[in-house]
């Protein structure tokens, strides 16, 4: 009689571990998450989940860590094609003369669609659900996220010069609305406005993109105090820091995700805090470019909400959260030579539930809870390099890498199963990419 009780769901995953990133921060041990088309609908120990539910699919896996979907809060994504396209240089050096003449000759909708797919194609071999982007074209990076089904952000961005896209201010934005409305009743495509940085955005266009924000209730996402540079051409243009500037213009406030923010003093700190400013914190991109260490230990002791980003793949040259997570967590230590800076578990919660208060979508993503999307990411922990686990966290955040993601599921959809991408033949990605690098070497 019991089997006839019992609810038929889409999907049952049991792991030896699954770590919820909630309030609780737990960490369950042989436990299921039970999933229905979308949702998480049940959380509840393996020895009782198939009393109760009936899947048509399931998957035991035991050694597998499961969390929620890893957020990358700051990507540009089509950027994917300019990795190993110039290294080594300051991001201004970078920008000037590589990156921004390259995406005169290239930048087109089909470079952003192209580029888009190779970089979500990484993300989600890298674990990586959700992404927070900034680029042109924006609607070729949504049909690129649709296609994939990734769930994506993505930013109206805002230039005071021209480009390929858009010639002034008014344009971008009046491209970036029609987009915006194009897209608004697509599950998993969200936006906001995107100025590019305070040296690249004048005080008009900040002022207007400012009365937008509050008017549509839409949030912002820009870089901020990346480098020393921006920092002093700000003081000399307007006689005060780029957070100072911005706070004048209203842009600094709960709405707010600033990438970066290597530089800043006290008084550009307390600003980001009374504010509630979300941070991403790029440690990569910002090594790389030789552009400095974020002070991320005084924005956890002001209380901000610290998520992580990989920038794009021009400057980083991998979109890998897991990495950044690791980095994140030792970068701290290093430089506070305070050991137990950034807990494992801080760190797991930067990577994901921060992302997703960041991005506000907390309320379905960013932690293994009932009700919440089923954006979820199995982690093999059996190979020797994860030997042995005393602590299953310490082995995620310490030792394990994105070679380790074996499965992983966005909105309740399996995306990657056994490593292999289950939507695309990744032999085409490659090929895409080679066809993108035969035509930019000849530049
Ligand atoms: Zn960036």
């Amino acid at each position: 009689m019991k089997a006839l009780n019992k609810k038929n769901i889409s999907t049952i995953i049991s792991a030896s571990w699954i770590f919820t990133s909630d309030l609780e921060s737990q960490l369950l041990s042989d436990y299921s998450v039970v999933i229905d088309n979308d949702k998480i609908i049940d959380l509840l120990p393996q020895s009782k989940v198939f009393n109760e539910y009936e899947a048509h699919d399931t998957y035991q896996l035991t050694d597998h860590i499961l969390i929620p979907g890893l957020i990358n809060t700051h990507a540009h994504a089509a950027m994917s094609l300019f990795k190993s396209f110039a290294d080594d240089l300051p991001l201004h050096d970078w920008l000037n003369n590589h990156i921004w003449p390259a995406e005169k000759e290239f930048v087109s909708p089909s470079f952003v669609k192209d580029g888009s797919i190779l970089a979500l194609s990484e993300m989600i071999k890298s674990g990586i659900t959700t992404f927070n982007d900034m680029y042109f074209y924006p609607n070729e990076t949504a049909e690129a996220a649709k296609e994939l089904g990734v769930r994506g952000n993505i930013g109206l961005v805002v230039l005071n010069f021209p480009t390929n896209y858009a010639t002034d201010p008014e344009d971008y934005l009046l491209k970036g609305f029609g987009f915006r409305d194009k897209w608004r009743n697509e599950e998993l495509i969200t936006t906001s406005i995107a100025p590019h940085a305070p040296y690249s955005v004048s005080d008009e266009a900040f002022t207007m993109i400012n009365t937008y924000s509050e008017e549509l209730r839409i949030s912002i996402h820009t870089h901020l105090h990346e480098t020393k540079w921006e920092i002093e051409d700000s003081i000399g243009k307007y006689g005060m820091t780029p957070v100072q500037r911005l706070n004048n213009l209203g842009i600094i406030g709960p709405s707010l995700m600033a990438a970066h923010c290597v530089h800043c003093n006290d008084q550009d700190m307390a600003i980001l805090a009374k504010n509630k400013v979300s941070i991403i914190h790029n440690p990569s991109s910002n090594m790389k470019l030789g552009s400095g260490i974020a002070d991320v230990a005084r924005m956890l002791e002001q209380s901000l909400n610290v998520c992580l980003g990989t920038d794009s793949s021009a400057s980083n040259n991998r979109l890998d959260i897991l990495e950044e997570m690791r980095l994140a967590a030792l970068l701290i230590k290093g430089s506070t030579n305070l050991p137990e800076s950034m807990p494992i578990k801080e760190a797991i919660k930067m990577a994901t539930i921060n992302g997703a208060k960041a991005l506000g979508l907390d309320g379905i993503i960013g932690s293994i809870e009932k009700n919440k999307k089923a954006d979820l990411v199995a982690i093999d922990l059996s190979k020797i390099e994860n030997q042995p686990i005393y602590d299953p966290l310490s082995t995620l955040v310490y030792s394990s890498s994105r070679s380790d993601v074996n499965y992983v599921w966005i909105n309740g959809k399996l995306k990657l199963k056994d490593k292999k991408l289950v939507q695309i033949n990744e032999e085409e990605i490659i090929q895409l990419a080679k066809k993108w690098q035969i035509k930019l070497k000849k530049i």
